[in-house]
């Protein structure tokens, strides 16, 4: 756990008593904090929780919010107070940055973030570096161990929104589609908050962007850092690292040189964004193009990114759940063919509209959760075979019956799981049970 020393005799109100919320209070309570404030709407049992009316408000610190708060947009009643009585509103990675002195590496984007925060904890840890790894990925910020020289961070939107401190050794944003646009009150405020892993630098701090979505090359015009390195996963930049003929070629580094040959194990352009990027990063951290290479050809992909269950009778299901919007569940539809697709959930804003150039791959579409109706109308009016079975049990034995040799069963849901399930990984572990019983 990290040692949050600066706050020993404060005050400290925290709001939320999640993942987060309880990582900040445990490292609060290793060392001697005055008082410990803990809001949260949800907990009522719990013997540190405090109504907000026992908050004395005039003497606190800080408040220290979790990701799930909404600080702009929503009405807490806790941050507005704060606000009220000048008291600085801060999170976990703000108390986190203020206490270590490593290298930070934060990765954000809308999605690749969790696959390239691995990837680099893989090629930094096997090239016998200390690293620790977490934020939005594992354990949150707080709880990993102290003394790391190298901390891989994997950033949301919501937990970047609420930072102040900013001013990461190596800021890396990868890509940006609209996603969580409610939370954000917008796209303006969900890109202002993807943005914020820009807002400082440090002397030798390096920005690592993106460049094949308007939204983050419009960014890469105010990046303010000393060094900048794009990265694409569809060409070469001029100043940075791409891919071209199948091959990762550095432009940064090395003058137009070739890395290594198309990778198999994370196939698909989305992943050869992300392995672009960690090459940048890797290459920032000292370690050689050819340990790279070696590393890079052991990261196993995470589970519920296109993660093969299981073929039966030459019919392969395949496992994305973690595609919970149209840009993530499209990387898997661009890169199989006679798709027998499960898809929906709880939708997000932008449905799936985007999705249609890839609809004459779907040879029947299976719908679950709460946006089936809406969907189903929509892909009746583009012609797409599809039903409404409702549930993830009814959707895997339809697939099971009308799947013929060389289809692909992919469940890649391009929606939040929260209507059925409490995460995507239940929604994947589920599918796979399901798969593995056929
Ligand atoms: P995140 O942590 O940002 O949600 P993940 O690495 O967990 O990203 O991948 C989530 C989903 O997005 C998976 O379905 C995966 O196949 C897809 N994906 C991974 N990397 C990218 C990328 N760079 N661009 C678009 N989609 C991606």
């Amino acid at each position: 756990m990290i040692s949050v020393d600066l706050y020993k005799n404060k005050n400290i109100a925290i709001v939320g008593y999640g993942k987060t919320g309880k990582s900040i209070v445990d490292a609060l309570l290793n060392i001697q904090v005055k008082n410990i404030y803990i809001l949260d709407d949800n907990v009522i049992n719990n013997e540190f929780y405090t109504s907000i009316n026992d908050v004395d408000w005039t003497n606190l610190d800080a408040l220290i919010v979790s990701p799930g708060i909404h600080l702009w947009w929503g009405t807490n009643i806790a941050v507005k107070l704060a606000r009220k009585y000048s008291i600085p509103v801060i999170n976990d990675i703000d108390v986190f940055q203020q206490h270590i002195n490593s290298k930070i590496v934060a990765i954000t984007g809308t999605n690749g973030k969790s696959t390239t925060t691995a990837l680099i904890y893989h090629i930094l840890k096997f090239n016998e570096k200390s690293a620790e790894i977490g934020g939005n990925f594992g354990k949150p910020a707080l709880s990993l161990n102290n003394n790391a020289d190298f901390y891989i961070l994997e950033l949301s939107s919501y937990q970047l929104e609420a930072c102040n401190i900013l001013g990461f050794d190596i800021s890396i944003l990868l890509n940006i589609t609209p996603d969580h646009i409610s939370r954000h009150g917008g796209i303006n405020g969900y890109i202002s908050a993807k943005q914020k892993i820009f807002a400082n630098a440090k002397n030798n701090s390096t920005a690592i962007i993106g460049v094949d979505d308007e939204y983050c090359r419009h960014i890469l015009d105010f990046v303010n850092y000393p060094t900048v390195i794009q990265i694409s996963g569809k060409k070469v930049p001029n100043n940075g690292v791409g891919w071209k003929d199948d091959k990762l070629i550095d432009n940064y580094f090395g003058k137009e040189s070739i890395v290594c040959e198309k990778y198999n194990i994370l196939d698909g352009d989305h992943n050869r964004q992300n392995i672009a990027a960690a090459y940048a990063a890797s290459r920032v951290c000292n370690i050689s193009k050819e340990n790279f290479v070696e590393k890079l050809f052991s990261f196993k992909n995470l589970e519920h990114r296109q993660e093969l269950v299981k073929i039966i009778k030459g019919v392969t299901y395949i496992n994305d759940s973690k595609a919970t919007n149209a840009d993530s569940a499209e990387q898997a539809l661009k890169r199989f063919n006679n798709i027998i697709w499960i898809l929906g959930g709880r939708p997000k804003e932008e449905g799936i509209i985007s999705l249609a150039p890839y609809f004459s791959k779907i040879k029947n579409a299976l719908l679950i959760g709460e946006a089936a109706k809406n969907w189903h109308h929509l892909l009746e009016s583009y012609n797409v075979k599809n039903e409404i079975v409702y549930n993830l049990e009814k959707a895997v034995n339809f697939a099971y019956d009308i799947a013929k040799n060389g289809d692909i069963v992919l469940l890649s849901p391009a929606c939040a799981s929260f209507d059925q399930f409490n995460s995507f990984e239940e929604r994947g572990e589920k599918f796979k049970e399901l798969v593995r019983k056929l």
